[in-house]
């Protein structure tokens, strides 16, 4: 099989957990979820099979997409033909029409998707709202649902310390929006890799601590003519196993990098 869907229950909130089987060896998976009806992402290519099983089971009438990465993304083209209708910035709705080639170890672990082709039926959305929040991606947003106090975060949050980065982020700008998410004063978040976040405005507040240190630390360092292997050793605790895994597009050094180009 090429991936798998475990449903957990939270309340009113149903979440899709879906991994592939090269996803389970190193250990990652990604969520979507499922609340009164709408579907929050539409999980990977890989997990194309067992989420359209789930999407008849819970009844789900329409979807809303974070970002347009493949693994949020990935049944979207899917779902617009069968002709279910997808909430989705106009941006990412033109990234998904052609969908950008992407790394191999990416296909590897969520399958390669399809680009959207079919027309896409906007829903009206009666009690969930979608707010832009850029840095992650910059078609990123989070989806509010103001009467439980619930923010479905997407990849905004994805835990306090997360340092290793594709090259396309603004860790500044992930900084701004996490500053929105906060002022929503949210009672639950939902990661879409990490789950159910409890205690969220402490989780937000720590994240936005511990970006803003960080961030000033390696400014302080390029300041002071360290190269990027120095910055990386000295202030982010040296490289992980994904910059192997993933042949450095997701790294560390692009962290500093990242702090070079935008600061
Ligand atoms: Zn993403």
């Amino acid at each position: 099989m090429l991936a798998s869907l475990r449903v957990e229950h939270y309340g009113d909130v149903t979440r899709l957990r879906m991994v592939s089987a090269v996803g389970r060896a190193i250990g990652i998976d990604v969520s979507a979820y499922v609340v009164r009806g709408v579907m929050v992402d539409t999980g990977f290519a890989h997990a194309r099979d067992v989420l359209l099983r789930a999407v008849q089971t819970l009844d789900v009438r329409t979807a809303v997409v974070t970002h347009w990465h493949e693994d949020h993304a990935g049944n979207v083209a899917t779902l617009a033909a069968l002709g279910v209708p997808v909430l989705l910035r106009a941006d990412t709705e033109a990234t998904l029409r052609s969908f950008p080639p992407i790394e191999l170890y990416r296909r590897v672990v969520w399958g390669s998707p399809t680009s959207l082709t079919a027309a896409v039926r906007r829903p009206e959305l009666d009690e969930l709202v979608c707010i832009h929040t850029p840095g992650h991606s910059t078609d990123h947003q989070i989806v509010w649902d103001a009467s439980t106090r619930t923010a479905f975060t997407g990849d905004l949050w994805l835990g306090v310390r997360a340092r290793t980065v594709h090259a396309t982020e603004n860790p500044y700008t992930i900084v701004e929006s996490l500053r929105v998410l906060r002022a929503l004063d949210p009672d639950r978040m939902f990661d879409a890799h990490r789950g159910l976040v409890a205690r969220a405005i402490n989780a937000i507040d720590r994240k936005i601590d511990w970006l803003s240190t960080t961030l000033a630390e390696v400014e302080a360092r390029i300041q002071a003519g360290d190269d990027d292997a120095a910055i990386v050793r000295r202030i982010l605790g040296g490289e992980d196993l994904a910059a192997v895994l993933s042949g450095g597009h997701y790294s560390r050094r692009n962290f500093v990098r990242a702090v070079r180009r935008c600061r």
